[in-house]
């Protein structure tokens, strides 16, 4: 049972939403290939989707600046703009990805005490999202994951896969990604290299 995950392919991260990754729409035609290739079982989407006023905000925190470092439940954050708050058109998939085509979405940030960068827990590693036992209970073996953004939400989704899903064969489509920071995509690739999840590009998972 083949799975893709596609982590936040939302407006919020592409160019004019309110945390834009640099080319972030330019993971949609990439992905919007893998979800027609036929060749996954099942595809689920993730979806940050934070209440007004979330903790991960600097307009949370007086005196603090987006991209500053603070703290939330006392331990450190990055302070990001206020993004993909609930119902807001920030929060919804990019239009032109192929979302009625995807079996499953994973909703995730709820939580206004604690961010949430990957698809399966919460940062502070106690709530589970139920992401792991849904893929388990349908008997995912192959797990290939992109989306936005490397360095962080596809990043910790992905060492989140490898830890909680250790029977599962991981993989990273790195041509239908992109992330924040150029030297955090590369220590973003490494790590999950280290942990063995293969970086592969979309031509390959086209064919296998
Ligand atoms: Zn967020």
């Amino acid at each position: 049972m083949k799975a893709l995950l596609l982590i936040d392919i939302q407006n919020g991260f592409c160019p004019g939403g309110n945390l834009p990754v640099a080319e972030g729409d330019r993971v949609v035609a990439v992905a919007n290939r893998l979800i027609d290739s036929g060749l996954y079982d099942l595809i689920v989407a993730s979806q940050d989707w934070h209440p007004p006023g979330h903790g991960s905000f600097a307009s949370a925190h007086p005196g603090k600046q987006p991209f500053e470092m603070g703290e939330l439940s006392g331990k450190p954050q990055m302070m990001w703009p206020d993004h993909c708050v609930q119902g807001t058109r920030d929060a919804e998939f990019h239009p032109g990805l192929h979302v009625d085509d995807v079996d499953y979405i994973q909703q995730k940030g709820q939580n206004p005490a604690v961010d949430s960068y990957s698809a399966f827990r919460d940062n502070d590693q106690a709530a589970l999202t139920g992401l792991a036992d849904y893929l388990r209970d349908k008997g995912v073996t192959e797990l290939d994951l992109c989306g936005l953004a490397t360095d962080y939400c596809v990043k910790f989704s992905a060492l989140d896969a490898a830890d909680m899903l250790p029977d599962v064969k991981l993989r990273f489509i790195a041509d239908a990604s992109r992330g924040i920071a150029p030297e955090g995509v590369a220590a973003a690739i490494a790590e999950m290299r280290a942990r063995g999840i293969e970086v592969i590009n979309s031509d390959t998972a086209l064919i296998s």
